[in-house]
């Protein structure tokens, strides 16, 4: 089914349009640099708006005004008004959700009713979480084996953090960096994907309306291998907090060894979501097919290799694909869309390459593989039955509507089966049995793993994968210790 998209028009409060958009620095958006990089609209093709490749001298200008905020009013400010003004921010984030949710919808393709309902809440629940943090970051008395010592240790930010973020979650990718890393005194220099960069500049913008200081929250726009590089090899940069595709984080680690600075890394996933024969199956298959499609599967953690006890895989797929048939493809701006287009033309290609491997194989496609639409950059929800582990399709992570399915007949077989994958980032368990679910979910190789549930997220529960989903958890106390460093003092008391 597809949504029409000729009535669309661009959002009232659209205030980006058609103008060149800087770099966010010190307080207020400037010219940036001497290239500008179109925009597209990844439903249509058509251009929406440019922003600023930001050059190096940019780059080292925001530096030095985060750096400033630091040594200044923003890492000297009081715990209690820095809760006030993060308190402030999330207010100010609910009360302009309308316009950011048309900035994500209109860059990302992503369905507005989902920004709204999902991007937007996680967004607020970072900063309203975080915000609680400040006077709440305590060291501790050391017991030491000396006599006559008083030793105790301090929590202390640890300066500048360069904040990269991908295309798919914009809003919430700089949320879930901003937030615990104001919460600790940090300061911020934030680069969003060079296709979604409008939402990061309102927020920078909103920073100041809360009243953060100038210079606390900076937003330079441009590409990775430009504006991103020389971001992250800046000297006055202590920290680079970083999600996006695996080989960008494998380069940024490098990076940060050689520089030594601190760096934490959200990576790529593929993810085993496993259904045994006794679970709910029409609950199971809804989930797997809701997680498999969502964002049109361009999501980290989606649930996009599905393992399936044998008895119950007809099913299973009969299920998903009823739940596949009803998605509607369209505008991210439009109501009724409840699945968008890829992000990129580019991207797409990349997805049907993928495609293009499973003939010859002994896998099927069951259902999609085609482009859905004429303009913009769809394609159709699709699964493929029955590829092996090392098929490239189960083995390497996809970004596109495209789910695996593969059966499974014994827990022997299937553990070592569902962990022999490069990456650690999420799973799910579908079972009635208890002793099955944790007996299962203890051995899967997955920083997150959700049983009878799929994709349920929150800023109280660290978030993080393991093996090469990368390192460094979001969420919780371990979201904000990792923008915190320990400052150990010994006194004499002789
Ligand atoms: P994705 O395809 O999910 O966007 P990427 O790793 O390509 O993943 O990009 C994630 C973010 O990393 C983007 O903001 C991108 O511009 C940025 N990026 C890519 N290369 C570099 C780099 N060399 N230095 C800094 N940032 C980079």
């Amino acid at each position: 089914m597809t949504a029409t998209t000729e009535s669309l028009m661009l959002p009232q409060t659209f205030k980006f349009t058609s103008a060149e958009h800087g770099a966010f620095i010190d307080g207020t958006e400037t010219a940036a640099g001497v290239s500008t990089i179109d925009t597209l609209d990844p439903a249509t093709g058509r251009v929406i708006t440019t922003i600023a490749e930001t050059d190096n001298e940019t780059v080292d200008r925001a530096v030095e005004s985060a750096a400033r905020a630091f040594e200044g009013e923003w890492g000297t400010m009081l715990p209690a008004r820095r809760e006030e003004l993060l308190h402030r921010f999330a207010d100010l984030i609910e009360e302009n959700a309308a316009e950011l949710a048309q900035y994500d919808a209109l860059e990302g393709g992503k369905p507005i009713s989902h920004v709204e309902s999902v991007d937007l809440p996680l967004a607020v629940e970072q900063f309203r979480y975080y915000a609680g943090w400040p006077t709440k970051i305590q060291g501790a008395t050391v017991p030491v084996s000396t006599s006559d010592t008083h030793v105790y240790t301090r929590r202390i930010p640890l300066g500048v953090v360069a904040a990269i973020t991908p295309w798919n979650f914009p809003l919430c990718q700089a949320a879930i960096k901003l937030a615990p890393a104001l919460a600790a005194g940090n300061t911020v220099v934030l680069k969003p994907s060079e296709l979604t960069s409008l939402s990061s500049l309102r927020l920078a913008h909103l920073a100041i309306e809360a009243g953060l200081p100038a210079g606390t929250v900076n937003v330079v726009t441009g590409t990775g291998a430009g504006t991103g590089q020389a971001l992250v090899s800046h000297p006055k940069v202590a920290k680079i907090s970083f999600t996006g595709s695996e080989a960008t984080g494998r380069h940024l680690g490098a990076e940060a060894g050689r520089s030594l600075k601190h760096i934490s890394l959200e990576l790529g996933g593929k993810n085993p979501h496993i259904i045994f024969a006794d679970a709910d199956i029409a609950k199971a298959a809804a989930y797997a097919a809701t997680t498999a499609y969502f964002y049109s599967g361009q999501v980290c953690f989606s649930g996009s290799r599905l393992m399936v006890e044998r008895a119950v895989l007809d099913d299973v797929l009969s299920a998903v694909e009823e739940h596949a048939d009803a998605l509607v493809l369209g505008h991210g701006l439009d109501r009724s869309s409840t699945m968008g287009p890829l992000s990129s033309a580019t991207h797409r290609e990349k997805v049907e390459r993928y495609l293009n491997t499973v003939s010859g194989t002994g896998a099927t496609v069951a259902f999609g593989g085609s482009r859905a639409k004429e303009s913009g950059y769809f394609l159709e929800p699709t699964a493929i039955v029955g590829p092996a582990d090392t098929d490239p399709v189960v083995a390497e992570e996809i970004f596109g509507p495209v789910l695996v399915i593969q059966p499974f007949d014994s827990i022997e077989e299937l553990v070592p089966r569902a962990n022999s994958g490069q990456y650690g980032l999420t799973a799910g368990v579908w079972t009635r049995d208890a002793r099955k679910a944790h007996t299962v979910a203890r051995q899967l190789q997955a920083g997150t793993v959700w049983v009878n549930t799929y994709a349920d997220y929150n800023a109280a529960a660290p978030f993080g994968g393991f093996k090469n989903s990368g390192f460094g958890k979001d969420c919780g106390p371990a979201g904000l210790d990792k923008f915190l460093d320990t400052q150990t003092v010994w006194m004499s008391l002789a």
